[in-house]
């Protein structure tokens, strides 16, 4: 969104108001549960916000249901606190690298005009990336510590996901993610790490070097961290494309695709290896496996990681304890066959999976 600066300073206001609002409603909830042990509910918060608007008289100016949008947005940080396990809510920094509020309803598209207009704040020239058609249901406006400014719109088109497309060891594909290639497949390919970090850490450094040279609360200091996030956001843009490109190409050359259960945290916590993994963002990339299999009707089999993925002779089922890290070849003692270490813990990856999808196939679950 390209607004102008009546509006941007509107949204901005929006922003602080929903962000106001999240951290209200949390500190409340906490002090209601500390003080009489029962939780307070999304209506209930929404009623006091009536409340609230008396003593912040500011928050009037703001659209209603972006406010409502906010006490939304905790109640889904707590069922997903409780029911997912995730942490529990935090409140929201002025810092953050992206802030956001909800516009629920009552906000247009202007497909021919590239305009977007929200409540309270007006037409907003927008660039309009696909037209879409189904029922407009929650567009959620964002800013970034760049200063730019996005809108997302969520449709209902009534559409259902595909049915999952039928697969064999053939259509399957075994992934090994590994820190000298970002993957390796059982068939064989490997894909380098794009390091999108490495190659732009030089810079980053330097212009940190910098920023620590500045006066504290100096324009100039503040004109240095813009530098800053923008090359963090470089950085994160490289890594986003490879990551789409890379999941698309196989979710769709593959029917089902299997991977090892990573467990990142507890990698991230060994140092040497943390700059690499954050680098790379594993993470991420399983997470768009994950829904574009959805998609496309493909199956993402995951395995745990108790699995000795690369200590198996991939040929004849042989355990050869003696591998260390180091060995990156290595002939089975046994049948003798050559193997590429990774290749040979990607085709397990495979095979471990398509064994177990067999002997439970009747379940139809897909996590192990
Ligand atoms: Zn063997």
């Amino acid at each position: 969104m390209y607004p102008t600066k009546n509006q941007e300073e509107m949204v901005n206001k929006h922003l602080g108001a929903c962000r106001y609002v999240y951290n209200w409603g949390l500190e409340y909830k906490i002090r209601t549960y500390n003080e009489t042990g029962k939780s307070i509910s999304r209506f209930d918060l929404n009623k006091e916000i009536t409340i609230l608007k008396q003593s912040e008289v500011w928050l009037k100016e703001i659209n209603s249901q972006s406010l409502q949008g906010a006490t939304l947005n905790l109640d889904n940080a707590f069922t997903k606190f409780f029911r997912e396990k995730k942490g529990f809510p935090h409140f929201k920094s002025k810092k953050n690298r992206v802030q956001s509020f909800n516009v629920p309803q009552n906000y247009k598209v202007d497909f021919n005009n590239n305009k977007i207009y929200l409540p309270k704040i007006g037409w907003i020239k927008t660039k309009l990336h696909r037209q879409f058609k189904g029922i407009q249901q929650t567009a959620t406006s964002s800013m970034t510590n760049t200063g730019k400014y996005y809108i997302s719109i969520l449709i209902d088109d009534k559409k259902s996901l595909p049915e999952k497309v039928k697969f064999n060891q053939k259509t399957t594909i075994g992934l090994d993610m590994g820190l000298t290639h970002f993957l390796i497949t059982s068939n064989g390919v490997k894909v380098n790490n794009p390091r999108p970090f490495k190659q732009q850490l030089k810079r980053l450094k330097r212009e940190q070097r910098k920023l620590s040279r500045k006066q504290k609360g100096s324009n100039n200091r503040e004109k240095q961290k813009l530098k800053i996030s923008r090359i963090h956001e470089r950085i994160r843009n490289i890594r986003n494309d490879f990551q789409h490109k890379l999941s698309k190409s196989i979710v769709c050359e593959n029917q089902a695709i299997s991977i090892e259960k990573l467990n990142i945290k507890g990698m991230l916590r060994n140092h040497n290896l943390s700059q690499s993994i954050s680098d790379v963002g594993w993470a991420g990339f399983i997470d768009k496996l994950e829904y574009k299999c959805e998609w496309y009707g493909k199956t993402l089999l995951k395995l745990g990681q108790f699995e000795p993925s690369s200590k198996i002779c991939s040929n004849c089922g042989y355990h050869n304890c003696n591998l260390k890290l180091h060995h990156r070849e290595w002939i089975c003692p046994k049948c003798e066959k050559k193997h590429d270490r990774d290749v040979n813990a990607a085709v397990n990856i495979r095979d471990f999976a398509m064994n177990k999808q067999n002997l439970i196939s009747t379940v139809g679950t897909t996590e192990f």
